[in-house]
């Protein structure tokens, strides 16, 4: 089954080599997408513990293990941590280019243009939103509304749940973050379904908060499977959005870092396991690439193409990655 996909898609990417002199891919109408952060699932974990959301996303396109932390011993090696793996993704470059070596105290190095700027630079009528757990996302990484970041703005926005101390107060071992996980993908479902915007990351934080305090452990085990559960909400807002509009959504999940070989509660330093990531997508136009251990780096050109963005060259030529959808 795995093998004749593969084979299908080599042929479909041959062909598509093939045309490109004379043919130039443009995306459909209403080419839409949405990535999820789930934070610090290991690619053994994701794979060993039941997720049958992310294997319905999966079966449309693929999954596939893949890397964070760039390369090793070189300027672009960066450290197996939220922050700057997310930073990666969202910039598709590595920290020695963004400037983000750790979770606080950092400042992003915003010449690198994160995707949601770069898509409201090139096609400004497209809808940009988050739904996130932890809102230095939006106001720090992404800079949103800072001069040095290009003042741009998203048009939907939910975040800053963790510091609404009334709606959720705060619980012992974070089991309030289980409850804003939660909030946070049935908004991003319900606005997916009626709003349909065009760019959407959602993240949800609870899985490395249970991993940082049991390692491996069936706690963290029940967080991965609650965690398909809030993914299943969002899924379930994009195939309704989707049966009732002519669009073409690209759905990619993935996480940011994966832990220590011997606890699992820890990450940063640059192991296999820390480094081993994942990515599931609905995609049916992926590359061989995408089944050849890609990088976090690699998801930003990726939906880039999705979206029919073509990416000038000022931003391009700083770029980490190259895009696994054809
Ligand atoms: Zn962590």
């Amino acid at each position: 089954m795995l093998n004749r996909r593969l084979f299908t898609t080599a042929l479909a990417w041959l062909t598509l080599t093939v045309l490109n002199n004379t043919v130039q891919a443009q995306p459909g109408p209403g080419s839409k997408a949405v990535f999820v952060i789930v934070d610090g699932i290991p690619a053994d974990v994701i794979e060993r513990v039941p997720t049958p959301t992310i294997d319905a996303i999966a079966a449309e396109g693929g999954y596939g293990r893949a890397t964070v932390g760039g390369p090793i011993g070189e300027p672009g090696e960066t450290p197996t941590i939220s922050a700057p793996g997310y930073m990666s993704l969202i910039t598709g470059t590595w920290a020695n280019k963004h400037n983000v070596h750790a979770n606080y105290g950092i400042s992003p190095d915003y010449r690198y243009w994160n995707l949601f700027r770069l898509v409201r630079s090139e096609k400004p009528e497209l809808q940009l939103a988050i739904f996130s757990t932890w809102t230095d996302n939006r106001k720090i990484l992404l800079g949103e509304g800072l001069a040095e970041g290009g003042n741009w703005r998203f048009d939907m926005v939910v975040d800053g749940l963790e510091t609404d101390e009334v709606r959720f107060p705060r619980r012992p071992l974070d089991a309030h973050i289980a409850d804003i996980d939660n909030a946070v993908s049935r908004e991003a479902a319900r606005l997916i379904a009626s709003e349909g915007p065009d760019l959407s990351w959602v993240y949800l934080q609870y899985t490395d908060d249970v991993a940082h305090k049991y390692g491996e452990s069936v706690e963290f085990e029940r967080a991965v499977v609650q965690m398909d559960k809030f993914v299943n909400a969002i899924w379930l807002g994009v195939l309704a959005r989707q049966e009732a509009h002519d669009e073409d959504w690209l759905v990619i999940v993935t996480t940011d870092h994966g832990r220590d070989a011997v606890t699992g509660r820890t990450h940063g330093a640059q192991s296999k396991r820390e480094r081993t990531i994942w990515m599931a997508t609905n995609s049916q136009r992926l590359t061989p690439d995408f089944y050849a251990m890609p990088e976090i780096v690699d998801i930003y050109p990726s939906i880039a193409t999705h979206l029919g963005i073509t990416i000038p060259e000022q931003v391009a030529r700083h770029l980490d990655g190259a895009s696994f959808i054809e």
